[in-house]
């Protein structure tokens, strides 16, 4: 059995959420009974593949009884494990939950795992370009469609996605892939909230790492009648990571409005940069990580010079020049981030009068 978040699973099992959109229903506005045994099937078989350790199909389906209709805007929650495996043949098990929305549900606090959704998605010729490579926009709407069901288990409501941040592809995906769509409610604060959503790519072959496709961080608000933010409940986030992203979501949240004051032009009014407060640690901390992130990024970093393995890169981007040091060092990872860490090691960079950012990547 295999351990996820603290939850003991069969190593079989595979969870997929899918909302119900205009276009898997039939005229009567319900699901079609033909796009649920697809999601049902396609379950199945990732599942039979994880036990199996190769490529499977379908042989047969046993009775079905439909015994209630779900219709456009409902959650769809299935989950598939392999009951006993034959010479040749595998018997499977799925449970289909469905969530419907509990308008007007929205006080108190909700806890972060509540929120949590997991799902998958086969790669097949249609989502994929000429050369295979699957269309990013595709991945994009998966993680949209999942961070959607994230977002209404908070306020048991139909979110509405107001921003996106930082959909950044770190690697392709091609047909045959399976992706693992992860996502989680990082934080609420008074009407939007932050959902964080995390994509891995694996192919059927066993032993093969996943490869984290992309991450993103989307904020949804909920809307009345009148076109009016609702008021959100709060959020108790996971000890641990939870904790983590709850504080990354401040900071997010907090440069995303930087970001719109100093694109509104109104600069004049309050002075632009940050002070060193330690409240504001975080988001500094947070701004700095991800702005050296983005340098170090840049393909055009050029090597002006080498010498005992110390490399030392220049890059010219318009008014600026950065430098990047390089060292290549064989001691333990563990080690070396307990030395760089260690503030106290490096009181000749703390009295220096410039600003100098470091960042330290271990490989
Ligand atoms: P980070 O943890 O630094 O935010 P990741 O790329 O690991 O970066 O994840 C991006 C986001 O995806 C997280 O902020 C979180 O909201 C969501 N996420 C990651 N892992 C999980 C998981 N196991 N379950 C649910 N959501 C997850």
């Amino acid at each position: 059995m295999a351990s996820i978040n603290g939850d003991v699973r069969n190593p079989t099992e595979v969870r997929m959420s899918q909302m119900v959109l205009p276009c898997h229903a039939n005229h009567r506005g319900q699901l079609s009974t033909g796009q649920l045994l697809k999601w049902i099937d396609t379950a199945a078989c990732l599942s039979a593949e994880r036990h199996a350790g190769c490529p499977c199909v379908t042989a047969s389906m046993d009775d079905i009884y439909f015994e209630q209709t779900i219709s456009v805007g409902q959650v769809v929650n299935l989950k598939t494990k392999v009951n006993r495996a034959f010479n040749s043949s595998m018997e499977f098990s799925c449970m289909q939950i469905v969530e419907r929305s509990r308008e007007g549900e929205m006080n108190g606090e909700v806890l972060a795992q509540k929120t949590r959704v997991e799902s998958v998605e086969l790669v097949l010729p249609p989502h994929a370009n000429h050369q295979g490579n699957t269309f990013g926009g595709q991945i994009m709407a998966w993680m949209e469609n999942i961070a959607t069901i994230a977002a209404s288990r908070l306020c048991h409501a139909h979110p509405t996605l107001k921003v996106i941040e930082m959909f950044h592809f770190r690697g392709p995906s091609q047909v045959g892939d399976r992706l693992i769509l992860k996502a989680i409610v990082n934080n609420a604060f008074k009407d939007s909230m932050e959902v964080g959503v995390c994509v891995e790519a694996f192919c059927h072959d066993v032993g093969v790492p996943r490869r984290h496709i992309n991450s993103a961080f989307m904020t949804f608000v909920v809307l009345d009648e009148n076109n009016h933010t609702c008021i959100l409940p709060r959020i108790k986030p996971e000890t641990g990571d939870g904790e983590r992203r709850y504080r990354e979501a401040i900071a997010r949240r907090k440069i995303r409005l930087d970001r719109k004051y100093v694109i509104s032009c109104n600069q004049s009014e309050v002075p632009l940069s940050v002070p060193w407060d330690p409240c504001n640690q975080v988001y500094l901390s947070y701004n700095n990580v991800s702005a050296l992130k983005m340098l170090v990024s840049k393909t055009d970093w050029v090597l002006a010079s080498e010498i005992n393995k110390v490399h030392l890169y220049t890059l010219e981007d318009g008014k600026f020049l950065s430098f990047k040091v390089e060292i290549t060092v064989s001691i333990d990872a563990r080690q070396t981030f307990n030395l760089l860490s260690d503030m106290s090691r490096r009181r000749n960079a703390s009295s220096c009068k410039k600003w100098m950012r470091t960042m330290l990547f271990i490989t």
